[in-house]
């Protein structure tokens, strides 16, 4: 059914926000159609310019704001807002942690249907600013020197800049350090369109609990032009610094890392810690970003497994073993599941350096591993999953309804695959218990939950 599109390209109309998208965007409603307008905060009264109308939405500008919303803060850069992943830093952090939390209930009731479910208030941080410990940076060229920031969306136009809000000051001062050094020796960037030059990304990530340092350098070509200076230059400059990596990315590819790493100085891997449990971190290992909010997470995870010391555990979509890790300081054994091979490899190594002698990790898909190892007549107490934005393969949910765990704790980074999911494994005989939602990156939309799910009995 078509229905008349209520405003028209170009028309300045005044409205009032009555949410956000899933992208920080106002959401105003025209006769029930929906226009989106980057900035506007609900509870807003505004006057915007229609930018562009479809059949189903169209998108706005804002132009004015007549009444602003109490949880709205003034700030500076506007283009890191609103393309450099900080969406909601224009709300207060009273503001975000709300309409988080907000939209973690609403999809629950609405995806889920889960009327009666206990949703705790989120668990933000104390301090909500300079966070991350990884940043991964594109280089271009601007009037003969070095630039680098972040791609303009849909552009092969790069913003110069090192100030990020959220990342660590460990962090910022790290990639402006090297681009400047890269900089002055004249190392040239990579060109996107023409795939010429040299100097594609620079990376850094920092160990916030043991303060160790590493710099990877990615290139197009194999050589690296004045590779000693550099190295001697940023040892000098990031006393910091224990590893410091050259990657080589040839292909024509958006991918950052390539297949080839060498390391130029020190060592191949830093080490941080989460909680008691120590991680070692190479240039291509995936490690949280947020490990103050990952343990706050954990500690949540492992509450709702409620362990003994007697248990059988799996962890599914288990990464390099950050939660397997964490639940077999109480388990009797932890078998951990995870598609990436090298994460797999990652795992087994972090188990070692923690000398946990009761972990097991296998490779391959989670709904593919446990039916096999449940056909097999492995079965669990406590299965967890911590599965990417898409949620859960209903295959998998399948097998974990039937193999009956008694409790299911469910790790997850989209309320609306959570809520779909949760609503499937209710229907199988679980009853979803309480939902922690949790802020482990403050200034975007991305919210995490931890849920726990028991078996009813007579299931
Ligand atoms: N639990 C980990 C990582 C969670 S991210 C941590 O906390 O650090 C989700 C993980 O699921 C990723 O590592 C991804 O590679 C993996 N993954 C994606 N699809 C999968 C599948 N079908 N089976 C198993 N693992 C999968």
């Amino acid at each position: 059914m078509s229905r008349i599109v209520p405003v028209n390209k170009n028309d300045y109309i005044d409205v009032v926000f009555e949410d956000l998208t899933h992208d920080g965007a106002g959401v105003a409603k025209i006769d029930g159609y929906p226009l989106f307008v980057p900035n506007g905060l609900p509870g807003e009264k505004a006057k915007v310019k229609v930018i562009k109308t479809g059949k189903g939405y169209g998108f706005g500008r804002l132009v004015e704001i007549y009444e602003k919303s109490p949880y709205r803060v003034e700030i500076e850069s506007s283009e890191f807002h609103k393309y450099g992943g900080c969406q909601l830093e224009h709300i207060s952090y009273e503001g975000q942690l709300k309409y988080k939390e907000n939209q973690v209930r609403q999809v629950l009731t609405r995806i889920g249907k889960l009327e009666d479910v206990v949703v705790h208030p989120i668990l933000g941080m104390d301090n909500p600013v300079h966070y991350r410990n990884k940043a991964q940076v594109p280089v271009g060229e601007k009037d003969g020197k070095l630039i680098a920031g972040f791609f303009k969306p849909r552009s092969h136009e790069i913003v110069d800049t090192n100030e990020s809000v959220i990342q660590l000051p460990e962090i910022n001062e790290a990639v402006q350090v090297v681009k400047e050094i890269c900089s002055e020796l004249r190392i040239p960037a990579y060109h996107e369109e023409s795939h010429k030059g040299v100097l594609r990304h620079i990376m850094a990530r920092y160990g916030q609990q043991t303060g160790e340092l590493m710099v990877v350098v990615i290139t197009r070509t194999a050589d690296l032009p004045h590779k000693d200076k550099l190295v001697e230059q940023i040892v000098a400059q990031l006393p910091k610094v224990k590893s410091i990596v050259h990657n080589v990315n040839s292909k024509r590819t958006n991918v950052i890392m390539g297949e080839k790493t060498n390391v130029l100085w020190g060592n191949e891997v830093i080490y941080d810690f989460i909680g008691d449990v120590k991680f070692a971190i190479s240039a291509l290992s995936f490690y949280q970003v947020n490990p103050v909010q990952t343990k706050v997470l954990y500690d949540k995870a492992l509450e709702y497994a409620d362990l003994s010391g007697e248990e059988s555990v799996i962890d599914a979509y288990c990464g390099i073993g950050t939660i397997s890790l964490f639940l077999a300081q109480k388990a009797r054994k932890v078998f951990g599941v995870e598609v990436v091979p090298e994460a797999i490899e990652d795992a087994k190594r972090n188990a070692e350096l923690n000398g946990m002698t009761n972990t097991e990790f296998a490779a391959g898909e989670a709904e593919v591993v446990i039916p096999k190892w449940y056909k097999e007549g492995n079965s669990a107490d406590v299965l967890v999953v911590d599965p990417p934005r898409k949620g859960c393969d209903e295959a998998l949910l399948q097998t974990i309804i039937e193999m009956k765990p008694k409790k299911v704790v469910y790790v997850s980074c989209n309320p609306a695959t959570l809520a779909r999911d949760l609503r499937i494994l209710e229907d199988g005989g679980y009853k979803t218990v309480e939902v922690q939602p949790v802020d482990m990156f403050p200034m975007t939309t991305h919210v995490e939950c931890v849920s726990q799910l028991v078996l009813v009995e007579g299931n």
